[in-house]
């Protein structure tokens, strides 16, 4: 088979079976049944409608007993439904003959009957003006648990294929049996792309019509780096993508033989490298000696692998962890940053029309105070141990600047008057994420001690493109030269006003860029902690007055090819300097 093209999201080469999943709890995976499966696919679906007659039995009787057979009938409706054989022959048919994998049949009979109401034989579905796709919808959610019960109970680590890059996809089981992920739609910057970054899991996005060639246990060779995937590769095939896997992590290797020396230029420039952090797991992906901090631990990741929200206690234990890890080294807290796709299983938020623009970040934390106070407590508690600060997502005014430090000091001074120990200062910094907090950084920077740009944000707000929406992923263009030009406006203001800034979007992991913001007057860059290396090695090869050169030609160019040109001319300047700094 031909290789196919998309966009590498997430580095790395793996080779393996792929798994085909949903990325959306209302969209079911499609893929293509073999002949030989289509008998065991047929039982799969009888068997999911077994147990959910069963349920629906259980329900029945129970709620006969306690209220009454009147309420309990909607259960012999739903029962009923599922026996119609109609509805029943038309899933069987397509997997039968269409070779459709049960749950994207199930899925479809869902589709057609939502439109139809009661239309199904006997007084007692209109009674109950049942909706006839609720049991089905049941059947399907059946089906994708056991599907996922079954790569659960096995060993065998599996590629993940699915529509679109979605969280789901990423979590759907232990990062650790996740080879890598493949999907047709995904941005390089969307939440999913940036969690399958920070837990290593080769990732390749933006592959036309992958669901469709695929079938559920083929072998695919992905390639992270270059964002191109093979499907049932020959032998031959295999071993030139197993030997220059093998260069691969030779190549990783030295890097991380030289990733404890810091990233300073021929000439003295500094640039503090960082990493970014979501779960306590990352802490074992990296050496603390390689790295200046924890420039972004996004807590909501902390608050996502619970089934309800952490106690103070719970919080202070965690946080306590990473201060411990890092040895003495800066950990950046940023409070909980929910929203979007960033939902929490026990806090439901209300369905908005444009999530990215509504009730995320700061404004959910600023209108729950509790959550926000019980955070900051425990981020001041655990700043005993080591050094911490405190990062606010999503900030578009003074004013909710303002806000916080009042919440903050009222915090300090209770634990204070509880009798905890609490650090003498803890510094307050913001993201730049949305356009305005950028036109009023002069204001921000006289009351924030620091300032972290969150790109994947920032380029979604200034260039007006959802950074999870797939329609748009194309548009999405970090290189544009309004994003640019923000940067350089960013590392100006601060430079001169005496605020540190670093970059924590997920644009800093690219070395050039990293020594691009070097150039502009950034303080220091946050970075997945696979990244750490090859930035530390790029911003060793060259110099101050060379990226002063870079940032002044970036001034002048129109478009984001003309970005893209100057950073790649100094990518390949530097190219051979790395290499000779990775055999010495
Ligand atoms: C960002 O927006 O760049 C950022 C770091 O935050 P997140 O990706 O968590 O939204
Ligand atoms: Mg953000």
């Amino acid at each position: 088979m031909a290789t196919i093209n998309g966009i590498a999201v997430a580095p790395g080469l793996v080779r393996g079976p792929v798994h085909v999943v949903r990325a959306r709890a209302d969209k079911a995976p499609h893929w293509t049944l073999r002949h030989e499966e289509i008998d065991a696919d047929l039982a799969r679906l009888r068997r999911a409608i077994e147990v959910v007659q069963e349920r629906l039995e259980r329900q029945k009787a129970l709620v006969e007993r306690t209220s009454g057979a009147q309420d309990a009938g909607i259960f012999a409706v739903h029962q009923m439904i599922l026996r119609d054989p109609s509805a029943l022959g038309a899933v069987e048919r397509a997997i039968r003959e269409e070779r459709v994998n049960a749950e994207s049949a199930v899925q479809d009979l869902v589709r057609k009957l939502r439109s139809t109401m009661g239309q199904l034989d006997g007084d007692s579905v209109r009674d109950y003006a049942a909706d006839l796709s609720e049991p089905w919808r049941v059947v399907l959610d059946e089906l994708l648990e056991r599907d996922r019960e079954q790569v659960l109970a096995t060993d065998d680590s599996v590629i993940l294929a699915a529509d679109e890059l979605s969280p789901q996809v990423v979590t759907f089981s232990d990062p650790s049996r996740i080879l890598g992920i493949v999907t047709t739609t995904g941005g390089r910057f969307s939440h999913g792309a940036v969690l399958a970054r920070a837990f290593g899991i080769p990732c390749v996005v933006g592959l036309p019509n992958l669901l469709g060639r695929l079938e559920q246990g083929m072998n695919l060779l992905v390639d992270g780096d270059q964002g191109r995937i093979l499907i049932n590769p020959t032998e031959e095939e295999a071993k030139s993508f197993d030997a220059a896997k093998k260069s691969r992590d030779l190549r990783r290797k030295a890097l991380i033989r030289v990733a404890d020396k810091p990233a300073v230029t021929l000439d003295g420039g500094h640039l503090r490298v960082m990493v970014n952090l979501e779960s306590l797991r990352d802490l074992g992906t990296f050496n603390p000696a390689h790295c200046d901090g924890v420039g972004l631990l996004r807590t909501e990741f902390l608050y996502m692998e619970r089934s309800q929200f952490p106690s103070e206690e719970e919080q202070f234990r965690l946080y306590r962890r990473v201060v411990d890890h890092m040895e003495g080294k800066v950990v950046v807290f940023r409070t909980l940053d929910l929203g979007g796709d960033k939902q929490l299983p026990y806090f439901t938020l209300p369905e908005e029309e444009n999530p990215a623009l509504g009730w995320r970040g700061l404004r959910i934390t600023l209108e729950w105070q509790d959550l926000m106070r019980v955070q900051l407590r425990a981020i001041l508690r655990a700043g005993c141990l080591g050094p911490v600060r405190i990062l606010l997502p999503m900030v578009t005014s003074i004013g909710e600047v303002r806000r916080v430090r009042e919440i903050l000091n009222r915090v300090r001074e209770q634990l204070i008057a509880q009798g905890y120990e609490v650090p003498e200062r803890v510094e307050l910094g913001v993201m730049l994420e949305v356009p305005s907090s950028v036109l009023i950084l002069r204001d921000l920077v006289k009351i924030v001690d620091f300032v972290s740009v969150g790109t994947n944000d920032l380029v979604q707000y200034l260039l007006a493109t959802d950074r999870d929406n797939p329609f748009v992923a194309k548009m999405y263009e970090p290189y544009h030269p309004a994003v640019i030009r923000s940067l350089a406006y960013i590392g100006r203001v601060c430079r001169e006003s005496g605020c540190e800034a670093t970059v924590c979007g997920d644009l800093a992991g690219d070395f050039v860029v990293a020594m691009m913001l070097l150039g502009m007057g950034f303080y220091g860059v946050s970075v997945s902690p696979h990244f750490l290396a090859e930035v530390r090695l790029g911003v060793r090869t060259t110099t101050r007055e060379r990226l002063d050169r870079l940032v002044h030609d970036l001034a002048q160019a129109g478009d984001d090819r003309e970005v893209q040109a100057l950073l790649d001319g100094l990518k390949a300047e530097v190219q051979e300097d790395m290499e000779a700094g990775l055999r010495a």
